[in-house]
């Protein structure tokens, strides 16, 4: 999608340690307007397929997926993130990985909010290793919920998480494929 390109061209820093920084207008000031037309390019992409509902992860897919909603006409559901175990018996839970802050905590998706007759897109902002998605895909399978598939702002795509994830035999698109980046010489996408 070019026009997410150019803004990521323009307002996205590069850090060393392999982290797009696009917190001027992704994930912590949010261009709504730019979101809009993401979540248009989305419905465009899943345009024919029966999707019942949205689910992300918090707290930076939850924009993203509000906007995205508007487009798709269906409810958000957030997974939340724990920070110690959650044994309570109503929520669907997993354990994911951070890519960004390098430690591992629980998400959990109350069981009222993903039934089997469920069908899911997941929306995240960006896709890296892929541990976040994979844990989404988990707490749907749990719930006997269908994966549609998953629409990505920004997929990193020389880490290995968008193979992993269609290996799995979902369907992913990102709406910018980044394909090498450094702080020398900024961003390439595919
Ligand atoms: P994964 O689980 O695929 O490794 O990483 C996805 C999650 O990590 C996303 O939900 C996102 O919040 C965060 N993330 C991964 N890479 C980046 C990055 O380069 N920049 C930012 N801002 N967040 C990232």
């Amino acid at each position: 999608m070019k026009l997410l390109e150019e803004r990521i061209r323009r307002d996205g820093v590069v850090r060393g340690n392999g982290v797009l920084k696009v917190d001027r207008f992704l994930n912590h000031q949010m261009d709504v307007e730019l979101f809009m037309e993401m979540g248009k390019e989305f419905k465009r992409l899943f345009e024919g397929e029966e999707i019942t509902k949205i689910l992300t992860i918090e707290a930076s897919g939850i924009g993203i997926a509000c906007v995205a909603a508007q487009c798709f006409h269906v409810p958000v559901v957030f997974a939340k993130k724990n920070k110690t175990k959650n044994i309570a018996g109503d929520v669907y839970t997993t354990e994911v990985e951070s890519f960004t802050h390098g430690k591992t905590y629980d998400i959990m998706v109350s069981k009222e909010f993903l039934n089997p007759e469920d069908r899911v897109l997941l929306i995240d902002d960006f896709l890296a290793n892929g541990a976040a998605l994979m844990g989404l895909i988990s707490l749907v399978r749990e719930a006997g919920a269908t994966v549609v598939g998953a629409g990505i702002c920004i997929e990193k795509a020389f880490q290995p998480g968008g193979d992993r994830i269609r290996k799995m035999g979902v369907r992913v698109e990102a709406l910018a494929r980044v394909g090498s980046m450094s702080e020398e010489d900024g961003v390439t996408f595919l």
